[in-house]
């Protein structure tokens, strides 16, 4: 009956009311078959965000709450302009207590697990060695020679770590004024797990959100998976991955933004042991369940360089992670072979994490 309202013996203007409804039905399906897209700017970064199986209405409205969302982060937790985090690592400098929001204290009590995990590679509060290299900027490359070695000993001897921030409900204290902190190497993963979390909650169970390839998808892209291309430090791509339900894939590297003096690149991601550039690893590739733990990670893992990033991978619990090196050269974890459909003529290696029980 419902196939063929108007064969059946009902008056004709519940026909033509059914037919009706039929009909829109039809077009909604039709409608709803389709990818919605949206693109933001947030972090000097275009956000773009793919919708699946939403009617166009549903679609623009979760955009909008997107961008609200989305304007609040760069206001609050904007490493340099005036703002929430500006605020508070004013009051750090002061020796003064200052009053954070829930989604700063989250990223500042994950931070402190993950510095401490990764042996100070990643450290979020070195924002005073970054300002110091000329990093707090969007203009990329910075032009000029490094700081001096005077100037990376006078900040670095003081030691800022996130562990000197005491967290006491949404009350921020640091024993180190030195602290700054600087949220370059986390906010676009926790901006993303939030845009996803945000989705979930207005009922969109197919999404896929990606800032320039560092991305976390949800569900599928109606009958299949969402397939993304991992990036290649010299441009293109070093192939592409099947996005399973629900997981985070993160890329972080020394060849978009970097200072530059004569022939000599110094690449934003600092050792904050050493307060200089991370050498020898071109970019990392990081597979996890989060936005937030997939991006932290990415970046420890380029300071870990080629010698130690087996280690860090595995002292941070990592399984899927894929090293390019300055020739080109792919190193990765035998489960990431398993999830990658390599470009052409990528000279790659597997190498053993070496975890003695399986359950990673
Ligand atoms: P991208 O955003 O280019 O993918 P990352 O995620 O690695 O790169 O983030 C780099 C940013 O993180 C830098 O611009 C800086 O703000 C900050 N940063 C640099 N070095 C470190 C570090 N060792 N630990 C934590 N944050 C860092
Ligand atoms: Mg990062």
């Amino acid at each position: 009956m419902i196939l063929d309202p108007l064969k059946t013996d009902m008056p004709n203007v519940f026909k033509r009311s059914a037919f009706s409804l039929l009909l829109l039905l039809l077009l909604t399906a039709c409608a709803q078959d389709k990818e919605r897209n949206a693109e933001f700017f947030v972090f000097g970064t275009i956000v773009e965000v793919k919708l699946w199986g939403v009617s166009e209405e549903h679609a623009s409205q979760a955009f909008s709450a997107l961008q609200v969302m989305f304007q609040g982060m760069h206001r609050d937790w904007h490493a340099w302009e005036p703002g929430r985090l500006t605020d508070i690592n004013n009051a750090f400098a002061r020796g003064e207590s200052a009053i954070a929001d829930k989604a700063i204290v989250e990223m500042i009590r994950r931070s402190q697990v993950i510095e401490e995990k990764s042996d100070g590679r990643f450290n979020p509060a070195i924002g005073g060695l970054i300002k110091l290299w000329g990093f707090h900027t969007s203009e990329y490359p910075v032009i000029g020679p490094a700081p001096t070695q005077e100037q990376i000993s006078s900040v670095l001897n003081l030691n800022p770590s996130s562990s000197d921030i005491t967290i006491t409900g949404l009350e921020l204290y640091s024993g180190n004024p030195a602290v700054l902190l600087d949220f370059g190497g986390i906010a676009k993963g926790y901006a993303i797990d939030l845009s996803i979390q945000l989705l979930r909650e207005l009922g969109i169970h197919n999404a896929i959100v990606n800032a320039g390839g560092d991305l976390r998808a949800i569900g599928r892209h109606g009958q299949r998976p969402w397939r993304v291309a991992v990036r290649k430090p010299a441009g293109g791509s070093i192939g592409s991955i099947d996005v399973q339900n629900d997981e985070a894939i993160f890329t972080s590297g020394n060849y978009e933004r970097f200072r530059q003096h004569e022939t000599q690149r110094y690449p934003h991601i600092l050792d904050p042991r050493s307060g200089w550039p991370a050498k020898d690893i071109a970019s990392v590739t990081v597979i996890s369940d989060e936005g937030l733990y997939a991006d932290a990670a990415a970046t420890a893992l380029v300071v870990a360089g080629l010698s130690d990033w087996p280690e860090v991978a595995r002292a941070l619990g990592l399984n899927q992670v894929a090293v390019v090196d300055e020739s080109g050269k792919v190193y990765l974890t035998s489960q990431m072979e398993q999830r990658m459909q390599f470009a052409e003529d990528v000279q790659r290696s597997v190498i053993d994490l070496g975890y003695s029980d399986t359950s990673h």
